[in-house]
């Protein structure tokens, strides 16, 4: 824990620097040279401006295995409500010249922070691993537009491609649990402008216009039935109307209606059918209005699904779980309708795309977590403020130290994944063939993040507060010293749904004795931390766990007794939205 401990309260300051002063899309300038200052420092050979503001940073290290780590730097056009004492009073002028506040209120901040954090241990400990660190922090991500941007730049080109892509995400899950999901773990998403011509005149006199107030409000009707008439109800579908706007006085009928819609889904076959509907239902609508022009319609911002590549998803997850231990990663059953432009960075249309991983990491405090109505952890994490809400408040440390760790880990598990492997040149295309073997070790060296060789280990809490903190920024809050992912929630009712039956089995496989003692706060310090020293006291790397992690029945006596990811019946209510 040595390392990490002494470079948490950096991160941390960092972060809580961030917080409060978050920048919009494409505008991540002091975000970006942060980034970039803190890159230098730690030895990385720095490129500034890539596709905007974006930042990419290569610590070439011999030969191996090319592993790139991806944050999202920008904030939102949000005011921010948390009462923390670093809350954000930024207010900025934006694209349309506007003045709005802004807020990180999705966490990207903690995503940077914890970028800036993985690749300083990562070069610290650079002499026990082989390959390259390619660290990218984007721009624009709520905007959908980030990564392309730097792609469009140039970015693989320029810098190199990678051989595998890791992301994380906080999202409404207790503080510190690390979320898996082979496959796709977030939906697509696609909106679009449209506008009706109509004809205008007095209000007096309909019957010589045609007006577009009816015409839109006929859209936005007969766009209702898209979801649930024309897409089977074993799939996902969202279709929001969320703009619509028409004329500046009660006599008047306008020329015009504008209208902004929003689609998700978990698979290209269904975007592309929602598609279609809206375009012609909004030509059909004009049409029967008698309308002379056509009207307009304009696809103005979208991303594809986020396909985690499963055989890579099982390797970072039985890295995760041999450090953090089975408790604090779990298995998602179903993707959230949630959409990010990491997906992109993959190349899904490459005749080779790159493998990623990108996993959540839970922010709510386990105060709010405990507090939150709700029998079952998918109606808490429905209750609890989440990304893009005001209110919205990770968990700071415990956060930011699975964050960070998860991370470093992540990373590691590729870079030293076998030494013999890395100094061989890859065979294209076949670096990582396949799910860990149970006979290679994960080779978290066991001299870097920890005090091995300062025995005893220290008993380091990771949900306490930082020692020698030189920056520290608020005062302690006592929520996140409560045990981890407390377990009030009792034995699970006959479930109403397969989520309620997934995740409260997933929830309550914890070890019953453990809860016991939580109950009783007679753990002192989380198991986090008792799994982090023992892990670090192993002169032995220690092994991923035996068996698939996901994807199918576990193990008997295994924590995890999900069943394998059901079909798409019902959604979790996850608040995330881009
Ligand atoms: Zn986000
Ligand atoms: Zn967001």
């Amino acid at each position: 824990m040595r390392l990490l401990d002494e470079l948490f309260p950096l991160v941390e300051g960092f972060y809580v620097d961030l917080h409060k002063n978050p920048e919009l899309s494409h505008a991540e300038y002091r975000t970006a040279s942060g980034v970039a200052e803190w890159l230098t420092r730690t030895g990385y050979e720095v490129h500034k401006g890539v596709g905007g503001t974006g930042v990419v940073g290569l610590l070439r290290n011999g030969p191996g295995p090319t592993v790139m780590l991806r944050a999202d730097m920008d904030a939102l056009p949000v005011e921010e409500k948390t009462g923390l004492p670093y809350a954000s009073t930024t207010r900025t002028t934006d694209e349309d010249g506007h003045e709005v506040p802004v807020m990180h209120a999705c966490g990207h901040d903690a995503h940077t922070a914890c970028l800036v954090g993985a690749a300083d241990l990562l070069s610290e400990t650079r002499e026990e691993w082989s390959g390259t660190v390619m660290i990218v922090a984007q721009p624009g991500e709520e905007s959908l537009d980030g990564a392309q941007r730097m792609l469009d730049d140039g970015l693989y080109e320029r810098f190199g491609r990678p051989d595998v892509i890791l992301g994380q995400h906080l999202g409404p899950q207790p503080a510190g649990l690390i979320s898996h999901r082979a496959g796709v773990i977030l939906g697509s998403s696609a909106s679009y402008r449209i506008r009706v011509h109509g004809e205008g005149g007095h209000a007096s006199q309909p019957h010589t216009t045609v007006d577009p107030v009816l015409i839109a409000a006929n859209i936005v009707t007969r766009l209702q039935g898209v979801v649930s008439r024309e897409i089977s109800p074993s799939e996902m579908a969202v279709l929001t109307v969320g703009r619509i706007q028409a004329g500046t006085k009660a006599n008047i009928i306008p020329e015009e209606a504008y209208l902004e819609i929003n689609t998700r889904a978990l698979n290209e076959v269904v975007a592309a059918r929602l598609e279609t509907a809206i375009e012609r239902i909004v030509r059909a609508e004009a049409a029967a209005s008698g309308a002379v022009r056509e009207p307009e319609v304009e696809r103005f911002q979208g991303a594809g699904v986020t396909r985690n590549d499963p055989d890579t998803v099982n390797a970072v997850a039985a890295a995760h779980r041999a450090y953090f231990g089975d408790t604090y990663v779990i298995h998602l059953p179903d993707p959230s309708p949630a959409t990010e432009d990491f997906g992109y960075l993959g190349l899904p249309d490459d005749p080779r795309p790159i493998p990623y991983v990108y996993w959540f990491v839970g922010a709510t405090p386990h105060d709010v977590w405990e507090a939150a109505p709700g029998g079952t952890p998918y109606e808490k994490m429905g209750n609890v403020p989440s990304n893009h809400s005001p209110f919205f408040a990770p968990a700071r440390e415990p956060a930011l130290r699975a964050g960070l760790a998860a991370l470093t880990v992540a990373a590691l598990s590729y870079l030293g994944r076998d030494r013999q492997e890395a100094l061989e040149p890859a065979p294209s295309g076949a670096m990582f063939p396949g799910p860990v073997p149970d006979d290679v070790p994960i080779p978290i060296p066991s001299t870097d993040l920890g005090g091995a060789h300062e025995a005893p280990a220290p008993p380091a809490d990771p949900l306490g507060p930082p020692s020698g903190d030189r920056r520290q920024p608020t005062e302690h809050n006592e929520a996140y010293d409560s045990a981890f992912l407390a377990s009030s929630w009792d034995e699970p009712e006959p479930a109403d749904s397969t989520h309620d039956a997934d995740m409260g089995v997933l929830f309550q496989s914890q070890d019953e004795e453990l809860r016991e003692e939580w109950r009783n706060e007679k753990v002192e310090e989380s198991t986090l931390s008792a799994d982090m020293a023992a892990f670090l006291e192993d002169d032995e790397p220690r092994r991923p766990p035996a068996g698939p992690a996901f994807g199918g029945p576990p193990p008997q006596g295994s924590a995890h007794h999900a069943p394998p990811p059901g079909p798409d019946d019902d959604r979790p209510g996850s608040d995330y939205r881009h």
